[in-house]
């Protein structure tokens, strides 16, 4: 990497808990500040995903949009990082798995609806949910399992640290690759 490495977080389907636990870095996060040009996060508002060269994906990917996304952010990006259990194994979000997607559908939209009933079309803004919720190595290539639900801030910045500097991360008995 040349000059300040470009890192990126992304938020599939997850709950906000592991980008959570990346603010618990706190002060931490101040020294990474410093050390990384900030390419895009949840916050960011971008047609297209910038170029990368670390990325941390939050969450599994459960709806068409989320399979678009990693796609890009899998061409876009040089190392990727499964970011938390919902991303490295689906976890929480591929729950819904166990039910199949019309039962999960009806229940949410039809039986559970008190205003508007019935469950989205294919035109609606909200992106069809994917037949089955899936952790993102079954998409797209990943370079590091950052595990944990969420992983602690001292794991994130362990990694992060790592990847930045462009040392093999220390695994400390903890599986990353
Ligand atoms: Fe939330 Fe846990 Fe999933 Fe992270 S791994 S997005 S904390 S449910």
């Amino acid at each position: 990497m040349s000059g300040k490495p470009r890192l990126a977080t992304v938020w599939l389907g997850g709950c906000s808990g592991c980008h959570m636990s990346f603010l618990d870095l706190d002060e931490r996060l101040a020294e990474l500040a410093g050390k990384v040009e900030l390419a895009a996060s949840p916050l960011s508002d971008y047609k297209e995903f910038p170029e990368a060269d670390i990325t941390l994906v939050e969450g599994a990917v459960a709806n068409e949009e989320h399979l678009e996304q990693i796609k890009e952010i899998r061409r876009r990006t040089k190392i990727l990082v499964s970011f938390g259990d919902c991303a490295v194994t689906g976890n929480v979000t591929a729950m819904r798995n166990t039910f199949g997607l019309q039962d999960v559908l009806n229940r949410s939209y039809q039986e559970n609806a008190a205003i508007v009933v019935g469950v989205p079309s294919g035109n609606s803004v909200v992106p069809a949910l994917l037949d089955r919720v899936r952790p993102v190595h079954e998409v797209v290539k990943v370079d590091y399992f950052l595990q944990g639900c969420p992983p602690s801030a001292d794991e994130i910045y362990d990694l992060v640290a790592d990847l930045i500097s462009g040392r093999a991360p220390r695994t400390d008995g903890r599986k990353f690759g």
